[in-house]
């Protein structure tokens, strides 16, 4: 953490006042944070909370967090689809994929195409005789194929888990410190994710896109930039104009609307400026100071996999246990 920073690390009430705007900084039991927090996350399914919980941050440090726990979809859009089944369907048929720092359409000619995309012909996810593109459908052929060591028999497969296919529905549980935390380092955002959009779905760290290359796969993101793993359900891995109009966040004026909160407590807002300027002086997190003194993340963009570059303070917790506490100071392996 840049010592620069840490005379504005006054919390999620700083972070408050960015869009939130004059805060009772004093509040020991942090109701009003509570109520704020809940007013921000009014569009997602919540399960249960927001509440106050005890929780062991990243670095050790034990603080003050709120928790929350959301079903790992999206009210407002049934997302999908991802993987197109013929090499002339088109961009309705399938999501998108980060190629060069940008997004694509995984159309069925983008799918056909790949050999010459990735200069390697070992590529072939479709049938030549027939065109039928070969997808994961089931939740068998997902949970061998969407996993780091993908199983040999779905190489070149479309990969893809139906949500219609889970057994149980996705339910996350975020802990994320009240008042952000002053860290010794960024750290990366693949051990916690990055945050937690208003619509209750998780703002992951980067998509593993060179295993998932490496073992001549594509996973597809929505048009919205998420995609379906068995564990976490929906979670997106970039952030395109889906999360434009946050129904319930105050309009942060040259900011636009505030779009989440980082698993530091830190507040995402979007890509660029109300104008569509580039927000200045990011730092390496894509973070910086606003003129109102509060510290807060612009999200990158949509093809460059990283909604976050790091956390700037230390990073609370994503629990699959509701029950669950949270010491992040512990590292979990990652699914
Ligand atoms: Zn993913
Ligand atoms: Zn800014």
């Amino acid at each position: 953490m840049p010592s620069s920073v840490k005379p504005f690390l006054t919390g999620l009430c700083a972070m408050a006042t960015f869009p939130f705007a004059a805060l009772a900084h004093d509040d020991p039991t942090h109701d009003a944070q509570l109520d704020r927090i809940a007013s921000f996350f009014s569009a997602a399914d919540i399960r249960s909370g927001p509440e106050r919980v005890d929780c062991t941050l990243s670095e050790g440090e034990k603080t003050a967090c709120f928790k929350i726990t959301v079903a790992a979809s999206p009210l407002t859009y049934t997302p999908g689809p991802w993987c197109p089944t013929h090499i002339t369907d088109g961009a309705d048929a399938g999501g998108i994929w980060f190629l060069d720092g940008k997004t694509v359409d995984v159309t069925g000619a983008f799918l056909a195409q790949l050999a010459e995309v990735y200069g390697d012909t070992k590529w072939q996810l479709y049938d030549p005789d027939t065109g039928a593109i070969r997808y994961t459908g089931t939740l068998e052929e997902c949970q061998a194929a969407a996993r780091p060591d993908v199983d040999p028999a779905y190489q070149n497969y479309c990969v893809q888990c139906l949500p219609e296919t889970l057994p149980q529905e996705a339910v996350v549980t975020y802990v994320i410190p009240l008042d952000p935390v002053a860290a010794t380092r960024p750290a990366p955002t693949n051990i916690s994710g990055s945050g937690v959009a208003y619509n209750g779905v998780r703002l992951d760290g980067p998509a593993p896109v060179d295993a998932i290359l490496g073992a001549y796969t594509i996973a597809p993101f929505d048009d919205c930039g998420g995609h379906v793993n068995p564990h976490v359900g929906y979670h997106y891995h970039a952030v395109t104009d889906c999360l434009d109009a946050a129904p319930t966040a105050p309009d942060a004026g040259d900011h636009g609307a505030q779009i989440g909160i980082a698993m530091d407590g830190f507040a995402i807002l979007p890509h660029l400026m109300a104008d569509g300027t580039a927000p200045a002086d990011l730092d390496q997190c894509k973070g910086h100071v606003g003129q109102d003194g509060s510290y807060h993340y612009h999200v990158g963009e949509a093809g460059s996999n990283a909604i976050l570059g790091c956390l700037t303070a230390q990073a609370g917790c994503t629990l699959e246990d509701a029950d669950g506490s949270c010491d992040a100071s512990v590292r979990r392996p990652r699914h």
